[in-house]
């Protein structure tokens, strides 16, 4: 095993926020770097100095933090956008200039001989700052490599401490990547980088293979957000160098769910559920083989332990699903159906998987006790919705009053929030909030029918401080209602299994059910 240790910079905050769509506030921006910190970046480019005010007062803000980690902003190859970025306080400059003839020509209309020497000069002066000075031939992957070499020698004897490759419109290969860095390597002694983007799906393959050519560092970004398709996925990358690769990062892997979870809900960016190590369902499982396999053991079917990334796996209750799989699920929520009902619950749960319905954990709680024979599931409710009043208009703030009967006492609470769901929420957040930890991790709605009157199908996944999750659903006309009715359904299937991993009359230690319920 090799003992390299692979650097981090992180360019959420400058590339990621160029995400169409995407604009962070000054302070938005100090609370994704503060977690980056915490994360391990080596490097945070903080923003584009030149680009605005905003930009600027944010990039400031981060500079004076106190943070650990290098705090770099971009710059062009001109004194104005370098006085610009030096005037925030950073402590490392990222100075570009294209070197493809494509943007020579095309963008910049300058000579080669234009382009060597406005880099030089441009290095020189930010290294006068006795700033950490990164430089970057912009679209470097479709430079002559001759040409690619003069540049990284000039900048190189210009004084730079790190060259960067940037694949600027992602079409590169692993192949392509390890020519450039054995290029830039044969010239120069300073550290490299890598800055890949993702058009064709390449970026993570692309940074590996540049830190297998010899590259020191690689530019990345939380969730792989960036222009167009994006930029390499730091989770990915840094999973990758340590778990495939066995090279070290400064990264605290177990914060990579909650950074992740962080940066997606500042920037609105969502995160597609069949994402690696992010992705909702990267640890979740439903077919009934691979649920067998994994109750047997978890390395059957997953690639690592998802607590190393700070989560937890899942089973899904649907067609596909088995008995072992129905059964630990149950087990977690305390239920322990014999032979004939379990078959009968399994049978359930496939005809309402083959319907094309989604089974909540409290669903199948509901399934569950009424063909166990419990009766109507109702009475074992730890929680029940005993009423709900919701003020909104234009012009007003909306506010919603709960009334919830918890293990028979009745809470009551009055909230505010954007909208008439989220008051609701609020109001129902602040009831557990003396009484238990339980979060809402996820919201989705669909419409039934494309008309005012449709159904509106809520689906969520609550969540309390142990890491335990449980989905429930509401299914009614009116919107707010539904969403009341699925939180107070997850809740419920959720109390269910925290009741059964610490109550008294808990029997198996060693059952699989606990196996599952490992964080
Ligand atoms: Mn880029």
């Amino acid at each position: 095993m090799s003992e390299r240790v692979i650097r981090v910079f992180d360019t959420t905050l400058r590339d990621g926020e160029q995400t169409p769509g995407v604009s962070l506030t000054p302070n938005e921006k100090l609370e994704i770097a503060k977690a980056l910190d915490k994360l391990g970046v080596d490097v945070i480019e903080a923003g584009f100095p030149i680009t605005s005010k905003g930009e600027q007062e944010g990039i400031r803000l981060i500079s004076k933090a106190g943070l650990r980690a290098e705090i770099c902003g971009l710059a062009r190859a001109d004194k104005a956008d370098i006085d610009t970025a030096i005037n925030c306080g950073i402590s490392g400059i990222h100075v570009f200039l294209a070197s493809s003839d494509i943007h020579l020509e095309h963008k910049l209309h300058i000579t080669r001989e234009q382009m060597l020497k406005q880099s030089a000069d441009a290095v020189r002066y930010a290294k006068s700052f006795g700033v950490k000075v990164e430089f970057s031939a912009e679209d470097a992957t479709r430079t002559d490599i001759e040409f690619f070499k003069r540049v990284v020698k000039a900048v190189t004897d210009a004084g730079i401490d790190r060259f960067d490759i940037p694949d600027t419109v992602g079409i590169a290969t692993p192949q392509r990547i390890t020519d450039y860095v054995k290029a830039a390597r044969s010239v120069s002694d300073a550290m490299i980088s890598m800055h890949c983007h993702n058009d064709y799906g390449m970026a993570v393959a692309n940074s590996l293979a540049g830190i297998l050519a010899g590259a020191d560092q690689a530019h990345l970004t939380v969730n792989g957000i960036g222009e167009r398709s994006g930029n390499t996925s730091l989770e990915e990358f840094v999973m990758g160098c340590h778990n495939l690769y066995g090279w070290r990062t400064n990264i605290d892997y177990s914060l990579l769910y909650e950074t992740s979870r962080r940066v997606a809900g500042l920037t609105g960016v969502v995160i597609q559920p069949n994402k690696a190590i992010v992705g909702d369902n990267a640890f979740g499982h439903e077919s009934g083989i691979h649920t067998h396999g994994i109750l047997s053991n978890p390395s059957t079917y997953e690639p690592f332990d998802p607590s190393m990334v700070g989560r937890s796996r899942w089973l899904q209750a649907g067609k596909h699903a088995g008995r072992h799989g129905v059964a630990a699920q149950l087990r977690a929520m305390g239920l322990k159906p014999k032979e004939e009902s379990l078959r009968l619950i399994v049978d359930k749960v496939k005809e309402t998987g083959d319907k094309g319905i989604t089974i909540t954990d409290a669903d199948l709680y509901q399934i569950a006790v009424q063909i166990m024979g419990g009766g109507s599931a109702e009475k074992n409710e730890l929680v029940e919705l005993e009423g709900l009043e919701v003020v909104t208009g234009v012009k007003r703030l909306p506010t919603a009053t709960v009334r919830l009967l918890v293990r028979g006492h009745l809470y009551e609470a009055t909230e505010v929030g954007s909208g008439a769901v989220d008051a609701a929420v609020n109001a129902i957040q602040k009831i557990f909030s003396n009484l238990e930890t339980v979060k809402l991790k996820e919201y989705r709605l669909e419409a039934l029918t494309g008309d005012s009157n449709a159904v509106a199908d809520v689906t969520v996944k609550v969540e309390d401080d142990a890491g335990n999750s449980a989905s429930g659903r509401g299914m009614k006309r009116d919107i707010v209602v539904a969403s009341v009715e699925a939180i107070v359904a997850g809740t419920n299937a959720l109390l269910a299994k925290k009741l059964n991993s610490s109550g008294p009359e808990t029997p198996p230690t060693q059952s699989p059910a606990e196996a599952i319920e490992g964080v």
